[in-house]
């Protein structure tokens, strides 16, 4: 018992030691500066996860290392689960990514995008967005998707997919006139170098990005897999230093919600002479912004159970 606790007592030691560490090195992924704070911390599958608010932007953000550093193997297992979620698809799952891809296919129609001839969705999942944007469009579709078994369903509804970018990159040379991202860039170590890469490598100069993440200000995005928290805010300034110009913005809880606006849709588009180290505008108020849409939520979930949780299978 006594060696059990000198053994734990040490280890938290050690690991304690390795956060402080690595505190003194976190850098926000927005804005690259070393100043952050912490705003909140709870356990998410078993590890302490912590966001930091980085005092220069107002980005909120984990430094993913931490938990990582704390158990190594076990993080590696867990995170990739969560991350590539190897379990099959359910029902349920499958109901919402194609009311999604209604959902986004109405936004591509509605702000101009016309034709397209050959699409990328990243994070494909089991290739709904892909049969969507296919069928209206008649583009090509290609994807990029990790978890096996979702990537098998995609391929059996006919298309080419790949595990990873640096795969697709390693395969595909011709670039593409619409890349899509749904609940991906959250997940990323460095959201800003993907977006970078996606307009300098994959997207056409006239092409179009269609990103959708959690809302900061309506959903609780606190995961473990979850490495940013974008609000409108700090995604419309993320995407500005990727170099692209935000055609549209949309917040909506849809299909979730009715009284939220859990999700963040933005249709952009790669800046024609994309201007260097442009200027970041910081986001104030953050935490009380955060503080304010969380009691909120609650009281709406309280108030309006029905409308502000909508359901996710289909009524019988
Ligand atoms: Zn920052």
């Amino acid at each position: 018992m006594q060696k059990n606790w000198t053994r734990g007592k040490q280890q938290k030691e050690m690991s304690l030691m390795t956060v402080n560490l690595l505190t003194s090195e976190i850098c926000c992924p927005l804005c690259g500066k070393s100043k952050a704070k912490v705003l909140s911390e709870m356990d998410s599958f078993g590890f302490k996860v912590r966001y930091y608010l980085c005092q220069t932007c107002g980005f909120v953000f984990q430094n993913f290392r931490e938990s990582a550093a704390a158990d190594p193997a076990f993080y590696e297992e867990t995170y990739r689960q969560l991350y590539q979620a190897t379990e099959e698809p359910t029902a349920k799952d499958l109901r919402q990514q194609r009311l999604r891809a209604e959902y986004q296919l109405d936004l591509l129609q509605k702000h101009g995008v016309c034709r397209l001839w050959r699409a990328l969705d990243i994070g494909a999942s089991s290739g709904t967005l892909m049969q969507t944007i296919h069928e209206a469009y008649g583009a090509e579709m290609i994807g990029v998707e990790p978890g096996n078994a979702y990537r098998k369903l995609a391929e059996e509804k006919g298309f080419k997919l790949y595990p990873s970018l640096e795969q697709l990159r390693g395969s595909e040379t011709g670039k593409f006139d619409l890349v899509t991202m749904m609940h991906v860039l959250e997940h990323l170590e460095d959201p800003l170098g993907t977006l970078n890469e996606i307009r300098t490598h994959l997207l056409e100069d006239r092409g179009f990005l269609l990103v959708e993440v959690p809302n900061f200000y309506a959903h609780d995005s606190y995961e473990l897999a979850h490495l940013s928290c974008f609000t409108e805010h700090t995604l419309s300034e993320m995407l500005k230093q990727a170099g692209y110009k935000i055609m549209h913005m949309r917040k909506h809880g849809y299909p979730r919600s009715e009284t939220l606006d859990l999700y963040l849709t933005v249709l952009a588009r790669p800046e024609n002479e994309p201007e260097e180290n442009v200027a970041i505008i910081p986001e104030r108020f953050v935490a009380l912004k955060r503080s304010l849409s969380t009691l909120k939520r609650h009281l709406l979930t309280r108030i309006m159970p029905g409308k502000t949780w909508l359901p996710l299978e289909e009524k019988a």
